[in-house]
């Protein structure tokens, strides 16, 4: 493993870097241990439910798609293989009992639909992989009960109460809201391709054993990748590449959401769904800038400084990360990806970068021109 647990004073749990790891450098390649639908009130694409690869629609000559024995129509797979293995795990007959369930529980909101999947999948989980389920409950998060958790945990009973889950914990509203702040804190948004409009759909979420103890930073050293459309075994494994050489001892971050946020909504998110403050470089900085600096970096504004017209002669002091944005972040509109370098090839660092939201491909500039990687080693 190129990066450890180890327990920063003050911070607590982090990755560090266990050697030196050169730009691009795949740092975890990570199965996931539970993967569920996010539901769309308007039509999202169809995709597997056991690999989770879109459908595309079938072409006459091509072989039908199957379905699920029971809810038909509502569940429908790639192939023998997904179908076989869905139905004994992710797509158990109680799954398919309680997604019945779902459809018919009107008052549900769409944020509700989707985290009632994710309570169907983590009590399945329980059942069909006691050890996934305990490697969960391992994970941040000490959920608080709420109106919702209670919304989402009788509609849990209700299921149970009609179909018993096969051997698995037994429901209760205090781990129903652990399981939800698991998810919370946890879970990885799997994003459909970026439409014209700028509109952007969460396909599914999904928990990763490793990939969930990265901590948060605002200036991260480090994106994630994934290929949920690609063929092949693993289409649902995350990888996390680092964006610059990382010394070793060094601890490696993600940022838990697109870099371009102002700082008041990372503020917001963290500490609303995370329970902490970020109190890292960036936000040292940001945290002083006036309200009307803090419209959303989108387009040309991502790079104005403080003074809303940041102008290339750079007033170090008062917009000192200009040159992450300028090399980072992806300049295609609407996008707000990360950009990282393509991994090494036999020991020889990459020129292209990869971008991890649209999956454009860019030549990195000159190296005068943009980043010194001196400035991004830093402390
Ligand atoms: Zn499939
Ligand atoms: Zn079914
Ligand atoms: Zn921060
Ligand atoms: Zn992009």
């Amino acid at each position: 493993m190129l990066v450890k647990p180890t327990n920063i004073q003050g911070k607590g749990r982090a990755l560090v870097a266990s050697e030196p790891i050169p730009a691009g450098q795949i740092l975890l390649r990570d199965r996931p241990i539970l993967v569920y639908l996010s539901h769309h009130d308007h039509d999202g694409p169809v995709v597997c439910a056991g690999c989770f690869r879109k459908l595309s629609s079938p072409e006459p000559n091509a072989a039908p798609l199957l379905s699920c024995p029971s809810c038909s129509d509502h569940a429908r797979f790639c192939s023998p293989n997904c179908q076989s293995s869905a139905l004994a795990s992710s797509h158990s007959s109680w799954v398919c009992k309680a997604l019945t369930c779902l459809r018919s529980a009107s008052t549900l909101s769409p944020d509700l639909r989707t985290q009632a999947n994710f309570l169907i999948a983590a009590y399945n989980l329980s059942s069909v992989s006691p050890s996934d389920f305990s490697l969960l409950l391992s994970f941040q998060g000490s959920g608080v009960e709420s109106p919702e958790s209670h919304l989402l945990h009788s509609f849990i009973l209700a299921v149970i109460a009609l179909h018993p889950l096969p051997k698995g914990v037994e429901a209760s509203p205090v781990l129903t809201a652990l399981l939800l702040s698991k998810d919370k804190q946890n879970a990885f948004g799997i994003m459909e391709p970026l439409k014209d409009s700028g509109e952007r759909l969460v396909r599914a979420y999904a928990i990763y054993p490793q990939a969930s103890l990265f901590n948060h930073d605002c200036l991260p050293n480090a994106c994630r990748f994934d290929y949920f459309d690609n063929p092949g075994d693993g289409n649902t494994s995350i990888i996390i590449r680092a964006l610059h050489d990382i010394p070793a001892g060094r601890e490696v971050c993600l940022s838990y959401f697109p870099i371009n946020w102002n700082y008041k909504d990372r503020q917001t998110r963290l500490s609303e769904d995370y329970g902490f403050t970020c109190n890292c470089d960036r936000c040292q900085i940001e945290m002083n800038w006036k309200d009307e600096d803090e419209e959303d970096m989108d387009e040309d504004e991502q790079m104005d400084g403080p003074d809303g017209g940041w102008d290339g002669s750079g007033d170090e002091q008062d917009f000192p990360h200009e040159y992450f944005f300028m090399k980072f972040l992806c300049d295609r509109e609407n996008c707000g990806g990360t950009l990282a370098p393509l991994p090494p090839e036999n020991g020889m660092p990459s020129h292209v970068l990869e971008c991890n939201v649209c999956g454009q491909f860019k030549p990195e500039e000159d190296e005068d021109s943009g980043v010194n990687e001196d400035d991004m080693l830093d402390e």
